[in-house]
């Protein structure tokens, strides 16, 4: 199988835009489209190629990757604008997080046309994306998953084939379990600290080098601290991974009631209008 070289990048958001950039540092001839096409200059500035169309995109380029928000964005920009220019041999490798089922329902469509495709959703946030040290994790043919794996390399650090289609999507699911476990007990730890008077900067020095510790206190803790709530990691993304295992466990059993707590939570935050602030920004329900 030869060499993956011309790649099809879709979305240019928070994670996309750096994940772009930093294929196109390790050599990649990268094609990219962004909904709002204004985003499209700073790649264009560094050698990218902006496709009018995403039916061009998908002709031009070998494999196409798209990071966009939730499962009906992810089908809407597949199966009705990649498709018209999508043929037999091309693969596409969704790295957005969307539901496991449908993601399997996706790869099984494109079989049908012969293409392959990988769920690869990712972690690590904006400066996981930023740096080129997010962690990947793959659902697809190990075959695949082994051809796509230099342009993984040039995002990511721990890449690990999960399983069959629908297993990234699977893992980050979990995964999503507990960064909204994490954001809630970290925002009620703050709130707690603050209503007993403590001073925050050295509870957080403290709580972060103990068995308490996690990449939210080590990551978003020190924003919280400055107060920035910027995003990062928007909290109506947060939701929407929430809503999906919800969804998903619900199906099993009504004993998860960690996540479904977390959902909760997170659903009246969007109802409060936060969520364009970052997932830090739950402690906005503390006040
Ligand atoms: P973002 O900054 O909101 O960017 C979303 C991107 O998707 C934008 O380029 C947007 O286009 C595009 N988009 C959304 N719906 C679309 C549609 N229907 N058709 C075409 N383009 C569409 O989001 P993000 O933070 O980069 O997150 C992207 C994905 O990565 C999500 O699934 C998220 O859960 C996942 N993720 C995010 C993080 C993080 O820390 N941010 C970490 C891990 C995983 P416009 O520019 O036109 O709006």
């Amino acid at each position: 199988m030869s060499k993956i070289t011309k790649i099809g990048f879709v979305g240019l958001g928070i994670m996309g835009k750096s994940m772009a950039l930093n294929l196109l540092k390790a050599g990649f001839k990268v094609t990219v489209w962004n909904r709002t096409q204004e985003k499209t200059k700073p790649l264009k500035e560094v050698g990218a190629t902006v496709a009018e169309t995403l039916e061009d995109l998908a002709r031009e380029t070998e494999l196409i990757i798209t990071i966009v928000n939730d499962t009906p964005d992810v089908e809407e920009v597949i199966f009705q604008k990649l498709i018209s220019g999508l043929v037999a041999g091309k693969i596409v490798v969704d790295m957005s997080t969307i539901d496991p089922g449908a993601t399997v329902e996706f790869s099984k469509k494109l079989a049908s046309l012969k293409i392959e495709m990988l769920d690869a959703p990712v972690s690590g946030g904006d400066i996981g994306a930023r740096n080129g040290t997010l962690t990947i994790m793959a659902g697809g043919k190990k075959e695949v998953f082994e051809r796509v794996l230099p342009v993984f390399q040039a995002m990511g650090k721990n890449i690990v084939h999960c399983g069959g289609n629908g297993d990234g999507q699977r893992v980050k699911m979990i995964n999503q379990v507990l960064c909204g476990l994490h954001a809630v007990a970290m925002t009620e730890a703050f709130s707690i600290a603050k209503d007993v008077g403590l001073d925050l900067d050295i509870m957080h020095k403290v709580v972060t080098s103990g068995a308490a510790g996690s990449w939210a206190l080590d990551n978003l803790g020190p924003r919280l601290l400055k107060g920035d709530k910027e995003p990062g990691f928007k909290l109506s993304m947060q939701l929407k991974d929430l809503r999906i295992a919800h969804e998903t466990t619900q199906k099993y059993s009504e004993k998860y009631r960690g996540t479904a707590l977390a959902f909760e939570l997170f659903s009246k935050a969007n109802e409060k209008g936060l969520g364009n602030l970052g997932s830090h920004g739950l402690i906005e329900l503390y006040k």
